[in-house]
């Protein structure tokens, strides 16, 4: 199998979570054998703490601008984001689609991070993957179905919401973090739900993300699993993007050599 050499999702120092200059990652994706990348650093919406996983896009771009006609003759860099988006709410709507519409992104990622939670009689959006957030989240909910229903109904509803969105983001995203002393989530308890996702994503057109970070993150797994992956081809999806989803360089592409045959599959048109 040929390995995939495009890593369409990483992560600078422009994002809160990461400290990498853009040039370790160029350098990192060069020495991995890839030939393309794109940037997709942190746009979230609605976090609580002011300015948290946002930056300013023209300082962005033009710092990428000139990474991009650096590495020109080595590396076809792109300049992309990642969207946090949140549904139900027409003034971050707005936001969202301001932030889409006025730069040239070359690619966007939509992406759920965050699920609502009812506190103290209104409803926030939580990030499990927070440590601080989790105990207001995880521990919130009856059971581990519970949350992972309410986490691919917000997807969801955020794919039907938002119509700017080249891929989704890795879809199962939140099954990264259920804690050890809770029981394991399992795909079987929402693929209905996920064939609803599935479904509206072959309809809008929007591609599926193969994220790699869950190995490097110890779970032995891409976001979606195999198994989304393969129904998402079974009921017509033909779009997928590939991301490692790195925040450092020692990540970029990283498990790409190590795809399962499913991508073989899709590239050879089978
Ligand atoms: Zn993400
Ligand atoms: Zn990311």
């Amino acid at each position: 199998m040929q390995m995939i050499q495009k890593d369409f999702h990483m992560h600078c120092r422009f994002s809160t979570d990461s400290e990498a200059p853009p040039e370790a990652m160029c350098e990192a994706a060069i020495a991995r054998g890839l030939t393309e990348i794109c940037f997709t650093d942190h746009q979230d919406l609605g976090f609580e703490e002011p300015g948290w996983f946002r930056f300013d896009p023209e300082a962005y771009f033009r710092e990428l601008e000139a990474v991009k006609r650096a590495y020109a003759d080595r590396l076809q860099v792109h300049i992309g984001v990642e969207i946090g988006l949140i549904p139900d709410n027409p003034a971050l709507a707005r936001e969202a689609e301001a932030l889409a519409r006025d730069y040239p992104w070359e690619f966007i990622i939509g992406s759920t991070h965050q699920i609502p939670v009812e506190l103290d009689g209104r409803t926030c959006y939580v990030d499990p993957a927070d440590p601080a957030d989790a105990a207001r989240s995880w521990y919130h909910f009856p059971t581990v179905k519970a949350l992972m229903s309410v986490y691919f109904e917000t997807v969801l509803k955020n794919l039907e919401q938002f119509d700017f969105c080249d891929t989704l983001g890795h879809v199962d995203y939140m099954c990264r973090y259920v804690p050890k002393d809770l029981p394991p989530y399992r795909y079987e308890d929402h693929a209905d739900q996920i064939d609803r996702i599935l479904r509206a994503a072959v309809r809008k057109g929007t591609a599926i993300e193969v994220n790699t970070g869950g190995l490097y993150k110890g779970t032995g797994k891409t976001n979606p699993e195999e198994r989304i992956i393969r129904r998402y081809l079974a009921l017509g999806g033909r779009k997928l993007s590939f991301g490692a989803d790195a925040h450092r360089p020692e990540h970029v592409g990283f498990g790409f050599d190590t795809l399962p045959d499913y991508v073989e599959t899709l590239l050879s048109g089978r």
